[in-house]
């Protein structure tokens, strides 16, 4: 676009060109007039001044009808002689007979007498008419100019005499016009030269604003609005210039208004919850916000750019770009099995159309569906496991009724046992369901917590010395597992916003648990700690221990490491689901560290502000 224009391409050496060439067109056309009209006019004043007087004629033509022809002779070398006219450089008189009667010049005296051969001569006398004639002269090198004119009676004017032969000699002429030409044409080339020069400076005048413009234009192409056309004069060069500065600012607006558009649009993008990614006609990325490439797991938006969006969102196998462009697809899932860890995606297309029809590419909207498709595994799973669960038991009451009413409630011996499973397992169903109420309650929100200033030390105490009580009531009990509770527990008080029934629950189930888990005769520790804001109670024992993957898993709702033991012990799976909702529901945390084979410990830490009530007893105190 910046491409230099040679000189001879320019407007202005065209301008000056053709300036320069009608200059000299009309310089030439108006020198051939001028030469041709100055060579006529000399030769007529050249041959007004060769021409002889008519007396002198007179006397020629009477001297020529005198019969003393020696007398003529004499009067008329007389009258030649009396003829003082330097332009003419010979003059000779002839008689009817074409003989020589006189000559002007002296060298050629000898031809008088003698007769004329001059063809011109022979035709004046015959025919009474004068004669010219334009001749080169070989020995003198000169042009000559030849007047031959019929001398005629006096008294009859058609009877011819004799004529009288007349030599001019031309160069003069010849070399005034030449030179004067000569002037004109030099003249000539000097206005050419001017003319030319004019003609440049003229044409770099009219081109210097068309200049200015073409560099604007370049400066507006590049961007840069600044600076405004000077705009001279109202002729259609400085309207030019007014629509390029006008044009600048329309563009200068449009563009900041499609900048602005744009950041507008960059801003709406990139805090978009959703991803968004935009291709051109070929199916090739060419936006990207950071959602998409957060969702995406890309680091860089160079990563992704500019190639096809079947390939950034694996669906090259599946799809075509014309099905995603026909909207053929209202969304897809993107659910990448082999990687836990990233989400599962909602994509939907829609393409991007010009008023005519035509697409121009393709938005493409990531939606992150991660919690929405878990949950809803999760119900269905949840829903399942329900089923499973209380089918069970089920099951088993319901073969325990039939043999019953098949006869056995007539035997003695087995009739209080089957008695005994059915109502142990309604009971476990009847726990089970409760479970899930509570669970469902806390779930929905509507579970009400009664929350009171405890001492925790003091109830976890009281807590333990129930168990301490069990113990000591089924010591005598050989057919009961022996275990003991220790207890590593501050001195401290420790004053706890909680619910203490709920919090109660938590804690037997945690021990409960520690219990069942426990061999025969192992020793379970209880322990209670403060950090600055935090108590931290646990529970440890050394029972089997839970492997190390099903560790994350310990507080699902239903999860048990070994599912027939459990329900064997009259497990319902759903005990630590529950203490996990009420320890979040009071704000606290819980978690299990466990070795398989050397036992577990249960941890719930519970925040807490240390209380410092004394000391404003204390100031009351002295106070008073
Ligand atoms: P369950 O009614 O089966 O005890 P929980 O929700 O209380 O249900 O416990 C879930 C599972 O966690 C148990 O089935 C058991 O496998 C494991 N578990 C809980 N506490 C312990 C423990 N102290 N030692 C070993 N495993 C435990």
């Amino acid at each position: 676009m910046n491409t230099k224009i040679k000189f001879y391409q320019s407007i202005k050496f065209k301008i000056a060109l053709v300036f320069a060439l009608m200059l000299m067109l009309t310089l030439e056309v108006v020198g051939a007039v001028f030469v041709r009209q100055l060579e006529r006019q000399n030769m007529a004043t050249f041959k007004q001044q060769v021409e002889l007087p008519t007396y002198v004629n007179t006397s020629l033509a009477t001297q020529l009808t005198k019969t003393n022809t020696d007398k003529a002779d004499k009067q008329i070398k007389k009258i030649l002689s009396s003829i003082n006219n330097n332009t003419i450089s010979e003059i000779r008189v002839i008689d009817s007979n074409a003989v020589i009667r006189g000559t002007s010049l002296t060298s050629t005296q000898s031809s008088v007498g003698q007769k004329s051969s001059d063809k011109l001569v022979k035709a004046t006398l015959a025919g009474n008419r004068a004669h010219t004639e334009n001749l080169y002269d070989n020995g003198t090198r000169a042009r000559y100019y030849v007047n031959v004119v019929p001398l005629v009676s006096l008294s009859n004017p058609n009877d011819v005499v004799g004529a009288v032969y007349m030599k001019a000699n031309l160069e003069a002429v010849y070399t005034n016009i030449n030179n004067i030409s000569l002037i004109y044409f030099a003249s000539a080339l000097i206005t050419i030269g001017f003319g030319l020069g004019l003609a440049i400076l003229i044409s770099r005048e009219i081109t210097r604003p068309i200049e200015e413009m073409r560099k604007k234009t370049l400066q507006i192409a590049r961007g840069d609005y600044s600076g405004r056309l000077e705009v001279l004069g109202n002729d259609e060069l400085g309207q030019l210039a007014g629509a390029v500065n006008n044009l600048s600012v329309r563009i200068e607006e449009s563009q900041e208004l499609s900048e602005a558009e744009q950041r507008r649009l960059n801003s709406v993008l990139s805090h978009m919850s959703d991803g968004v990614l935009a291709t051109d006609r070929r199916g090739n990325l060419v936006t990207v916000n950071s959602t998409a490439l957060q969702l995406l797991g890309v680091e860089k938006e160079g990563d992704i750019l500019n190639r096809s969006i079947l390939d950034v969102l694996g669906l090259r196998r599946k799809y075509t770009i014309r099905q995603l462009v026909d909207n053929e697809l209202d969304h897809v899932i993107l659910d990448d099995q082999e990687d836990e860890s990233a989400p599962i995606l909602s994509v939907s297309f829609s393409p991007i159309q010009q008023e005519s029809g035509f697409v121009t590419g393709l938005v493409c909207v990531l939606h992150d569906v991660t919690s929405q498709q878990k949950e809803e595994r999760e119900q269905k799973q949840f829903v399942s496991n329900v089923s499973h669960e209380l089918r069970t038991p089920l099951t088993s009451v319901k073969s325990y009724v039939e043999a019953l009413a098949d006869g056995a409630w007539q035997n003695p011996e087995v009739a209080p046992q089957f008695l005994k499973v059915v109502e142990d397992e309604t009971e476990r169903m009847i726990r089970m369901i409760n479970d899930l109420l509570s669970l469902s309650r806390m779930d929905s929100g509507t579970v009400k917590v009664n929350l009171e200033y405890v001492n925790i030390n003091e109830l976890f105490n009281y807590i333990l010395d129930r168990f301490d009580m069990i113990i000591k009531k089924e010591a005598a009990d050989p057919a009961k597992k022996k275990y003991s509770i220790e207890r590593h527990l501050t001195t401290k008080d420790l004053w706890v916003e909680i619910d203490p029934d709920k919090f109660t629950q938590v804690i037997d189930n945690i021990v409960n648990n520690a219990i069942k888990y426990s061999p025969d005769g192992g020793v379970i520790t209880a322990r209670l700690l403060e950090t600055h804001n935090h108590v931290i109670l646990s529970i440890s024992d050394q029972g089997l221990g839970i492997p190390r993957k099903d560790l994350s898993h310990i507080f699902d709702r239903f999860f048990r490491v070994d599912k027939a033991r459990s329900r064997k012990q009259g497990g319902t799976g759903l005990g630590l689901a529950i203490s996990k909702e009420v320890v979040n529901l009071l704000g606290g945390q819980i978690w299990v560290d466990s070795v398989e084979g050397k036992g577990s410990t249960f941890y719930i830490s519970l925040p807490y502000v240390p209380y410092e009530g004394d000391d404003w007893t204390d100031e009351q105190e002295v106070a008073d």
